[in-house]
């Protein structure tokens, strides 16, 4: 079986390991694009923080990894087109500018996405960057180097705009962040959690600008401010992490797409193409929470698709269906450590789907626990209101008690109640916990329950 595989992030990497694993020999090739392969952005901000031994090493692979195991990689090589009839990729080398031809059985798509510029005026200014890949990791360590900088403006508060402003204000930056929406990281958490975080930006120089809408960047070369209906914001450096837009223009006529250029998967990760799949941000993946198709941009479902695809690429329909993903995902804001996994008021809404909420707020540990580190901790969880089936949840506190939301994760895909959480039988120890398990307790709550 001779595959090609277009990408060379998360979801390629992971593509080509498991075929090199579990499907003998199987000849695989990725072609990649850029010029290094493959910087992890998940590390971007540990690599800023200088926690890192090195921006070279903030990788998924090197591409000797896979040659090793018999694959081929391909860098500084752009897939142009493919014909589903003829089995072919187009590719160019863009160190030589050289264009061929290469054929496949099967080809796997893994295109991702580009960080979207804002269609205002000004847009195209000097010192507007983007955190995204090696180059503008590079460009934006030296700009925190750069004592002339001194306001910096972050466009977007999700997990991106969030990792660059505390980048930032940690570097001595007064830092801006603007949004469109009313709560910081209000796609990702209700409003039970971004108030208790909205102060901690303030606290470390964090400067809120929230339901406010950009109509221009100020500036002659140089950005120096950004403009709202409120008045304009000095800038000296703006990151822009509003967004993004998939990969796929060249794919236009060759798969179906969604209407935001995402390509369109079916139940099996196929796309309209026969042979050809898809995986990663340049799809619309299935939500497990709401089983409706929605934007989720993380690694980890990027990996989960790739082991998935290769796992029945030789079948000609599968015989399970590709289960979805439930958008796991984990940050720290200075102090703070929040996970969430599911629906959220946010994502609950943008799916139609109806979900009851409960918040529940505690110490960790016995409250005779006064000096280890005793601290509260907040957990909300997301349910269906008639049958009490859990759709979502987040957790957080200053203490680390993320890892309870891989818990509430497998509770979401096997179906479970709050009764389920309720009673499961999780262990009590006072040196970590109360005498019911932080989840149980939360459950408990949800139903009523007053103790
Ligand atoms: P991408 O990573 O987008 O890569 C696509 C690759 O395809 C690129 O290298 C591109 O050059 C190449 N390509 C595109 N078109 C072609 C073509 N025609 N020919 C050849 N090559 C092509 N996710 C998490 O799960 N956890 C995290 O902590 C996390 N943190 C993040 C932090 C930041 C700052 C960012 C930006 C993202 C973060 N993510 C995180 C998201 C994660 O990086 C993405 O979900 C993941 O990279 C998606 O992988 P992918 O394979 O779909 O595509």
């Amino acid at each position: 079986m001779k595959v090609i595989i277009i990408g060379a992030s998360h979801g390629g990497h992971q593509s080509a390991l498991e075929l090199l694993d579990k499907h003998q020999g199987a000849d695989v090739t990725i072609y990649e694009k850029g010029d290094f392969v493959s910087f992890l952005s998940c590390g971007m901000q540990l690599f800023l923080e200088d926690k890192v031994s090195g921006v070279d090493d903030v990788r998924n692979f090197r591409p000797e990894d896979i040659e090793s195991r018999g694959g081929k990689v391909k860098s500084q090589h752009e897939v142009l087109s493919f014909d589903a009839d003829k089995k072919e990729v187009t590719v160019k080398n863009l160190a030589t500018h050289e264009t061929f031809t290469d054929t496949y059985d099967k080809l796997i798509l893994s295109s991702g996405v580009t960080p979207a510029a804002l269609s205002v005026p000004g847009a195209d200014k000097e010192n507007v960057f983007f955190m995204r890949g090696r180059a503008w990791a590079l460009k934006i360590k030296e700009k925190m180097q750069d004592t002339a900088v001194k306001d910096v403006v972050v466009i977007g508060s999700g997990y991106i705009g969030v990792e660059a402003a505390e980048v930032f204000a940690k570097a001595g930056k007064h830092v801006t962040i603007i949004d469109m929406i009313d709560d910081v990281l209000g796609n990702y958490l209700d409003k039970e959690l971004t108030d208790i975080l909205a102060p901690v930006f303030k606290k470390n120089n964090i400067d809120l600008a929230l339901g406010e809408t950009i109509s221009a960047f100020t500036g002659d070369t140089a950005v120096t401010g950004v403009e709202t209906a409120n008045g304009v914001i000095d800038a000296d450096l703006v990151i822009v992490a509003a967004g993004v837009t998939p990969n796929t223009t060249w794919l236009k006529g060759l798969v179906d797409l969604e209407p935001r250029g995402q390509i369109k998967v079916d139940a099996y990760l196929r796309t309209s193409a026969p042979d050809v799949y898809a995986v990663g941000d340049a799809i619309l993946p299935l939500s497990i929470a709401s089983g409706k198709h929605a934007p989720v941009a993380l690694a980890s479902s990027a990996r989960r698709e790739a082991r998935y695809v290769i796992r029945n690429i030789d079948k000609a329909t599968p015989t399970e269906t590709f289960r979805g993903v439930l958008g796991t995902s984990a940050l720290s804001v200075f102090d703070y450590k929040f996970a969430m996994t599911g629906l959220n008021n946010f994502t609950a809404e943008r799916s139609g789907v109806s979900v009851t909420g409960s918040f529940f707020t505690d110490t960790l540990r016995p409250t005779f626990v006064t000096n280890d580190g005793n601290t509260d901790v907040y957990v909300k969880l997301n349910f269906d209101a008639d049958s009490h089936k859990i759709l979502g949840g987040q957790v957080m506190s200053t203490y680390d008690v993320t890892a309870h939301i891989n818990t509430l994760a497998l509770a979401i895909t096997t179906g479970l109640t709050l009764e389920d959480l309720a009673e499961a039988d999780f262990f009590f120890q006072p040196g970590f916990d109360r005498q019911w398990s932080l989840l149980n307790l939360a459950a408990q709550a949800a139903l009523g329950e007053t103790k």
